[in-house]
């Protein structure tokens, strides 16, 4: 798998801004306010952190594809 978009979905849940993503992965997850994912990244190089950071988001708010 290759990922190619990463985006913070609150149609459910939102973002309560705890930085864990940013912790796991500041190459992608950014958290000002409520998190943002940075671009111009090559996402495919952070795979694994990206899911690790999906998986450990406390209200599932990140996606990928
Ligand atoms: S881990 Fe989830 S809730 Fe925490 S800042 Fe990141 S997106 Fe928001």
């Amino acid at each position: 798998m290759s990922i190619k978009r990463v985006w913070l979905d609150e149609s459910e849940n939102e973002c309560i801004s705890c930085s864990a993503c940013e912790d796991i992965c500041p190459e992608v997850f950014s958290v000002p306010d409520k998190m943002v994912v940075k671009s111009g990244v090559d996402y495919s190089k952070y795979e694994a952190e990206i899911m690790d950071a999906a998986e450990n988001c406390p209200v599932e708010v990140i996606k990928y594809e």
